[in-house]
């Protein structure tokens, strides 16, 4: 029988109480996917360097490497060490936003459903700078070969999503006429092969004007790294917070799904972090598994367990970042109670 490695790495600060919260409600559904997922976890991020002085060991980039994918949760201060060099280390090159509004939790518009697709290994983020003196240089990396990877993964999705089928390229080509040129140029071309997607281009401080004057009017998001970084977590408080995030970071045949929020030191230990961006993001990551391995029960169990999360926040299991009283433990027992009704149901 095939089985999928998955590496769970549990990060700093809430990371380890939403990776717990994620883990038994991946855990119900292990009959219903036939055991099929081993999960195994590994260690990384801010405590770990404290205690052993770097904060990625090598057994655990063996074990990634050595898996089908990984879930991650946040880690602090050494997300540079550990996030973005997993990013660069296994050509994640897709950053995987969905920006959805859910019944019962306050956002801008009650249709929200878009996603952002940002370019996740070029940009400013390749941490080329330098000193000269006293000036300080950063160097913004695009390649058209990127450019090109990014915008045909954005459409591929705008083809499958939904009947709105729309890509809005977001860029500042205005004043960044190279790197952001390349942009949209490999955008446009790809564009020309998909005609049956409404394709067009937006300034990134409009978009970012846009995505509060009219959410709804978004399908697709595709852009650049540092920009789609910013907008993201904007787009994240339009539909209840950075606790309602989740994230996927896709490679040609790896992926690493994680929340988009840091390790929010301020909540840390107090047991009401969300743990819904983490188990939305193991959604996607049975979704991809579905999907890339041609597995249908994986492709249903995304669904469930999509059902179940919207369930839970019917029933009114909240945590405080969204309005409620519930703790990361009360949402993940009631998100595990609705997936084991929802998978009964069909037994
Ligand atoms: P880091 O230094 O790791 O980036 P941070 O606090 O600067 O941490 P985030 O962790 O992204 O950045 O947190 C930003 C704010 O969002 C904080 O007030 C935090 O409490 C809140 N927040 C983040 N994640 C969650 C969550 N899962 N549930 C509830 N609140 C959250």
């Amino acid at each position: 029988m095939t089985k999928y490695r998955i590496c769970l790495l549990p990060g700093d600060g809430v990371g380890p109480e939403v990776s717990e919260a994620t883990l038994q409600v991946l855990n119900a559904l292990a009959d219903y996917l036939d055991s099929k997922l081993d999960i195994r976890f590994i260690e990384g991020g801010d405590n770990y360097a404290q205690r052993y002085g770097q904060p990625l060991p090598e057994e655990a980039i063996l074990a990634i490497r050595d898996s089908d994918a990984c879930l991650k949760g946040p880690v602090g201060a050494t997300a540079m060490d550990v996030t973005v060099r997993l990013r660069q280390m296994f050509d994640l090159y897709a950053n995987v936003r969905p920006i959805k509004s859910y019944s019962n939790v306050q956002s801008l518009s009650d249709n929200v459903d878009f996603v952002i697709v940002r370019e996740n290994t070029e940009d400013l983020y390749k941490g080329f700078e330098f000193e000269l003196d006293d000036t300080t240089v950063a160097l913004r990396v695009i390649t058209k070969k990127s450019c090109l990877r990014i915008a045909e993964y954005a459409f591929r999705l705008a083809r499958e999503r939904n009947n709105k089928k729309s890509v809005v390229a977001v860029h500042k080509a205005n004043v960044m006429r190279k790197t952001c040129g390349t942009f949209l140029a490999a955008c446009r071309e790809v564009a020309r092969s998909h005609e049956e997607i409404n394709f067009s281009d937006m300034l990134v401080d409009t978009a970012a004007m846009n995505l509060i004057r009219r959410p709804d009017s978004f399908d697709v998001i595709v852009t650049t790294n540092v920009f789609g970084d910013i907008l993201s977590d904007e787009a994240a408080q339009i539909v209840g917070g950075l606790g309602m995030a989740p994230s996927a970071n896709i490679g040609e045949n790896f992926a690493l799904f994680e929340p988009v929020h840091g390790s929010a030191p301020d909540i840390a230990g107090l047991g009401v972090a969300n743990p819904l961006s983490m188990i939305l993001s193991a959604k996607m990551m049975l979704e991809w598994i579905g999907s890339t391995r041609n597995d249908d029960k994986f492709r249903k169990a995304a669904a469930f367990l999509q059902r179940a999360v919207e369930r839970t926040l019917l029933q009114g299991v909240k945590t405080p970042d969204i309005g409620g009283t519930s703790k990361t433990t009360d949402v993940a027992s009631a998100v595990r109670e609705s997936l084991s009704l929802g998978v009964r149901s069909l037994a």
